[in-house]
């Protein structure tokens, strides 16, 4: 649709913004529903994301998706919360209804259906989440509704992964988060018994390499999930492979997150498959 001054604007925040895949699979959707509205990027400083948020409003935005470094800091702000956006301290997308901005976070059940489309059965299970930013509390959240008995929050500051299981256990969520730090990723005992192992840090995306894990402990049905997604295995995911794991990265997870903030934003879902074929195709994986 060529875009006029009736284009209706949803928008994502970031810094650094340039690699977002986000307006690739939104515009996508908006072209295959023949809709007059665009998405468009925007780098917003730390510093500059509350007057970011309060332009929504005033420039008529429908929704506006945030990612790094904004999720934790819109949740302090945004005074309208979804019980989600809430329990996991992260804002990843504000509606403007009517010039009331409602936070709310799709991560969580972004990667929970994924996990469900790759036949990830955590009932009465292990899962061990790397990390303890924003990613790890939508990832803990998704093991626990997935049924998981246990789940291992282990991170390079030990601290966050006690502050993180707290957050759970103090809104009584089913499975306590047990905080451990890296160690554990070389701790057999606990390795043999894990059904997912999740990474959700940046290790292997600005280190360029990733912690030492016993990749060998596991057992042949331990799936390994990189948040991180990517053209090529990430650092995470290649010894998981070798190993003769089965793994993926997070492409599936950012689809479903994205179309979930599409419904919310513009009241239709996308069209099946739309998302996912423009991640592809910004990915370089797909042809035009
Ligand atoms: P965040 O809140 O900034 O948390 C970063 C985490 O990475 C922290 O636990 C940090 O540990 C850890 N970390 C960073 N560098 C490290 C290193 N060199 N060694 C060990 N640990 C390190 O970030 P986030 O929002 O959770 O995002 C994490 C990753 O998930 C990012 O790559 C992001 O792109 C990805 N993500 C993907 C999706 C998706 O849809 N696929 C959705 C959300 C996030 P400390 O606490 O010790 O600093």
């Amino acid at each position: 649709m060529p875009i006029t001054s009736d284009t209706a604007v949803a928008a994502i925040f970031g810094d650094p913004i340039e690699h977002s895949k986000s307006p690739a699979m939104h515009n996508a959707a908006y072209a295959a529903l023949g809709m007059s509205r665009t998405y468009a990027a925007f780098r917003v400083t730390a510093g500059n994301l509350g007057p970011a948020l309060r332009a929504i409003h005033p420039l008529g935005i429908v929704g506006v998706n945030l990612t790094v470094p904004h999720k934790q800091a819109a949740a302090r702000i945004i005074k309208d919360l979804s019980g989600e956006a809430r329990m996991l301290g992260a804002v990843n997308c504000v509606v403007n209804r009517r010039g009331v901005l409602r936070g709310d976070n799709t991560d969580a059940r972004g990667l929970e259906r994924d996990l469900r489309d790759l036949g990830c059965e955590l009932r009465g299970r292990l899962a061990i989440v790397i990390g303890a930013g924003g990613g790890a509390a939508s990832s803990v959240l998704a093991c626990i509704r997935l049924g998981a008995s246990r789940v291992v929050i282990a991170n390079r500051t030990p601290a966050r992964a006690v502050a993180l299981a707290r957050r759970f256990s103090a809104r009584g969520a089913r499975a306590a988060g047990e905080p451990r730090g890296l160690d554990a990723l070389v701790d057999m005992e606990l390795l043999a018994d894990a059904r997912l192992i999740v990474n959700a840090t940046s290790m292997g995306l600005t280190t360029g390499r990733f912690a030492r894990l016993d990749y060998n402990s596991t057992p042949t049905d331990c799936l390994f999930y990189d948040l991180i997604y990517s053209r090529e295995p990430t650092e995470f995911i290649k010894p998981a492979l070798a190993a003769g794991r089965r793994a993926t990265d997070g492409a599936g997870m950012l689809v479903n997150q994205g179309e979930l903030a599409f419904k919310l934003f513009n009241r239709v879902a996308p069209p099946a498959g739309v998302m996912r074929a423009a991640l592809l195709k910004a990915l370089g994986l797909l042809q035009d």
